[in-house]
């Protein structure tokens, strides 16, 4: 079975515990405002990969993964190849490399459980806990992200919460108090990131020909964000 892709990182240090190859998977069906890879939104885009090549990059990481890192399929969003996933995950436990799933809850389908039930742990991007402002922000609702919520409950999977904090929209301490009483609901909820906004993609959009929405949006302080973080319930 073959999946699209749009880039391999290797040595990944942010998209989970420990060192990872990181699959960047091609195709998202959300318009984040703030998307740092557009060019990894056309599901045709990037280009073919077999679980062959993916579970023969993953093993050059072997000697660095110690006991906690392992592969990262990221996006684009990596649930939109569920079934390409699944193989591929179970391939990597074959030779021992634990696989995480980093999911921006805008998309599930009937083969999400089965996904994330081999997966060894979830990292989930929530992009606003409000309805309205989620789907302004990413052009779709916010049913997949409670169903997502859903299965990693049933399936006791360990889960990283990511919040991406943007001047103006969410840089507030009522914004976090809100933030971890949504989260209380996750029972597996291992760790909460914020991340601060940034306009670095900016150019790529300009490239591409598509309106950046963001653009009178200055990026995040960083001490302001330090100072949010330390009201998340779990660092
Ligand atoms: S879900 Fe991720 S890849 Fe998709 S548009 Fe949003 S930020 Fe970009």
């Amino acid at each position: 079975m073959k999946g699209r892709l749009h880039s391999i990182e290797s040595f990944g240090a942010v998209d989970g515990p420990g060192i990872r190859t990181v699959f960047f998977m091609q195709g998202c069906p959300a318009r984040c405002a703030y998307c740092h890879n557009p060019d990894t939104w056309n599901e045709c885009g990037g280009r073919e990969i077999a679980v062959d090549e993916i579970v023969h990059r993953a093993k050059r990481g072997l000697p660095y993964y110690g006991n906690d890192g392992g592969v990262t399929f990221s996006g684009g969003e990596p649930l939109l190849q569920g079934k390409f996933l699944l193989e591929a995950i179970e391939a990597l436990k074959a030779e021992g490399i634990a696989s995480a799933i980093d999911t921006s809850g805008t998309y599930i389908d009937e083969d999400s459980e089965d996904v994330i039930a081999a997966a060894d742990m979830v990292l989930l991007d929530i992009k606003h806990i409000d309805p309205a402002k989620f789907e302004e922000l990413t052009g779709r609702e916010q049913g997949p992200l409670f169903r997502l919520i859903d299965i990693v409950n049933r399936l006791n999977k360990p889960i990283w919460i990511r919040q991406v904090i943007i001047p103006g929209f969410n840089d507030n301490a009522d914004y976090i108090e809100a933030l971890n009483e949504f989260i209380s609901d996750i029972k597996t909820v291992k760790k909460v990131e914020l991340l601060g906004y940034h306009n670095m993609a900016e150019n790529k959009y300009e490239r591409l020909g598509i309106k950046y929405r963001l653009k009178d949006i200055k990026p995040m302080n960083a001490d302001k964000l330090r100072n949010l973080s330390r009201l998340t319930t779990i660092a």
